[in-house]
């Protein structure tokens, strides 16, 4: 785990990360709608109180990352913050849809996934809107600035890709929160470290050039266990059609 004060609450296939800050923790990301009960009795076991979070940043707007993000909000009054192209599909509560399977044996297995879903839950991504107010903070591009002025050691970047509303969390322990920037999940399909959904393959991989050349050199996906950052390079040479 990285040398900063580092917490996981893993819910479903989602690990939720929480940084110490000035007067409390920052949280990176939540999950599906209707776990926040779940979620505040796995937060009990890490020592943390919900109304100890101060800040919720969202890595992007997909349900199973912002789901209960309005009720975190509501519990515990904390700041959102998230990148400006999140904002429209924030304040819907809706997935924007742009994003397809990576690879074609990844189509066949979401296929199944999918009618899965279909049949068992009831709606299509949606989740509670989160509206951010003036006291929320919307990241523009890379930010150098605004975690140090809440005494986390660290910076936040720009990795579209999987979305075009992606940020990641960089320590200077050069520990990596990508959300789903990178993934470490199904890879028996061929997919290496590259997300499961993509919106531009290119795209990602520039993600994980700068992420590199920013000095990451352990990636905490949200999905799956981290890995290090060395092997984003083995899987950018995959081939796409595997
Ligand atoms: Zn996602």
């Amino acid at each position: 785990m990285s040398s900063h004060s580092v917490q996981c609450v893993k819910l479903g296939w989602v690990r939720c990360f929480l940084l110490k800050c000035t007067g409390g923790y920052l949280l990176i990301d939540v999950y599906y709608p209707g776990n926040y009960a779940k979620f505040e009795k796995k937060l009990a076991r890490t020592g943390i109180a919900a109304s100890e979070i101060k800040y919720l940043l969202l890595t992007h707007h997909h349900d199973d990352h912002a789901g209960f993000a309005a009720e975190l909000v509501r519990h515990t009054g904390c700041q959102v913050i998230a990148h400006r192209n999140a904002l429209s599909a924030l304040e819907k509560g809706e997935y924007e849809g742009t994003a397809k399977p990576v690879n074609r044996r990844l189509q066949i297995v979401m296929a199944f996934y999918l009618l899965y879903y279909k049949l068992f839950h009831k709606g299509e991504w949606d989740f509670p809107p989160v509206r951010l107010a003036d006291r929320d903070i919307i990241i523009e591009g890379d930010n150098d600035e605004f975690l140090k002025g809440i005494g986390i050691d660290g910076v936040i970047l720009h990795t579209p890709g999987h979305t075009r509303d992606s940020i990641s969390v960089l320590l200077s322990d050069r520990s990596a929160f990508v959300g789903d920037a990178a993934m470490n999940f199904l890879r028996w399909t061929g997919v290496g470290h590259r997300p499961i959904y993509i919106e531009d393959i290119n795209i990602v991989y520039e993600s994980w050039r700068k992420l590199r050349e920013r000095g990451a050199r352990v990636i905490y996906p949200s999905h799956g266990n981290c890995f290090s950052a060395a092997k984003l390079e083995k899987s950018a040479g995959l081939a796409i059609s595997t």
